[in-house]
């Protein structure tokens, strides 16, 4: 009889300490009071469309980042993009440029100011870790591509002043400061300009985010940057081989730069998944049909979209997992360590894996990452200690 009570004991326990692994008890205890932040979502673009309204839970495919799902996610942060598609490089499209990325920062206000109590626009981690004492979400805000700053150069102080904190040199195509990795070789790496733009950026304490750039633009953007540099929304090109992720030297450079690459979790820059053939055509007709998303009318731009947003519901994409994407992280952390690595999700732009769709799901990562060994520690700079110290030595460089 009594050993018959020791075993069931015995088995209570064992059945409480899975239970502690598989509840609060575990993960989510660390992620939560870690301070959690995305350096990279699209989401301004959905606030511009109209489609989102960012104070209530969004249900359907394509919204991933509200209050509600940050909440759930116990997300602290995050960056909004102030994003332009690359136009024609002409005097009157780079004003228009400048005028647009202005709008969206009006709209970001506005928005942030609708939910005033409930978040607010920081441009500092200092500020950001005031606003979690206070249960607000920090909203940052970076420009997504220098378009926006056309060949103004007084433009970088003016975004500085609006509380814009990083500047994504280019997008899918070249531009007046630099070529793209997704483009041919235009100035084989940084203009003159460009060269301009960095040094700029480096005085107002401005970081500067090579995502998207092409290699020759990032080594040299890194030989004449005297401050770290981000890459907002980027993977590794060792485990996935895409044009758009950082090889293995490359991120050895960075860490020599002291800067930092944060995940990206767009599917197809963590890993190679053959997709559903009638998807693609799909795609492709698109593509063709409003002449490869170039040189369209606002309407137009609308409108391709709105489509785009039908065809993802129709044929859903095969995603990667967030074992795949940790699977990034160790090989970084592996090669440069664990001070240079952090979390951008690409969400609203492309940006989600099968197992983590939107910011209510981010704790996954951080189920993996326990799962693999990461301390509490190393958790807190992956999910923001580490672009948070290149913030502060930006800023601290500026002042200097
Ligand atoms: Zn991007």
């Amino acid at each position: 009889m009594k050993k018959q009570f020791c075993l069931s004991m015995a088995t209570l326990g064992f059945c409480l300490s899975l239970y502690a692994q598989n509840t609060d008890a575990g993960y989510f205890v660390i992620h939560k009071s870690v301070f959690t932040v995305d350096s990279h979502t699209d989401t301004p673009l959905r606030l511009m469309e109209g489609a989102l309204d960012f104070g209530t839970d969004n249900p359907g495919a394509g919204n991933c980042v509200d209050l509600p799902k940050m909440v759930k996610g116990s997300l602290d942060g995050v960056f909004f993009a102030v994003f332009l598609g690359q136009g024609a490089r002409t005097p009157e499209k780079h004003e228009q440029a400048y005028l647009m990325a202005n709008r969206i920062i009006d709209t970001v206000e506005q928005v942030v100011k609708r939910n005033e109590s409930r978040c607010g626009i920081v441009d500092s981690p200092f500020q950001a870790y005031e606003l979690k004492k206070k249960g607000r979400k920090a909203i940052f805000m970076g420009i997504e591509n220098g378009y926006a700053l056309g060949h103004n150069i007084d433009a970088v102080g003016h975004f500085y002043k609006r509380g814009i904190r990083y500047v994504t040199l280019c997008h899918t195509r070249n531009n007046d400061l630099c070529d793209s990795a997704n483009d041919t070789i235009g100035f084989g790496g940084l203009s003159d300009y460009g060269k301009k733009v960095v040094k700029e950026m480096n005085r107002v304490g401005m970081m500067l985010d090579v995502s998207h750039i092409s290699d020759s633009s990032f080594y040299q953007v890194i030989r004449l940057s005297a401050a770290p540099v981000i890459a907002s929304h980027s993977c590794s090109r060792t485990i996935c081989d895409n044009k758009r992720n950082l090889t293995d030297d490359m991120l050895l450079k960075l860490k020599k730069n002291r800067g930092v690459i944060q995940l990206c979790i767009l599917s197809d820059y963590i890993k190679d998944i053959p997709q559903d053939p009638r998807r693609d055509s799909a795609f492709k007709a698109l593509r063709v049909k409003y002449n490869g998303f170039s040189g369209l009318s606002d309407e137009e731009t609308q409108k391709a979209r709105r489509a785009w947003h039908d065809l993802q519901q129709q044929y859903p994409a095969r995603l990667a997992t967030v074992t795949d994407a940790v699977d990034h992280i160790d090989h970084i952390v592996k090669l440069i360590g664990i001070d240079y690595v952090g979390i951008g999700t690409d969400f609203d732009g492309g940006g989600g894996l099968a197992d983590c769709r939107d910011a209510s799901q981010l704790p996954a990562i951080t189920q993996e990452l326990v799962n693999r060994g990461y301390t509490k520690q190393d958790i807190e700079k992956i999910w923001g200690g580490n672009l948070f110290r290149v913030m502060n030595e930006v800023a601290g460089l500026a002042a200097h």
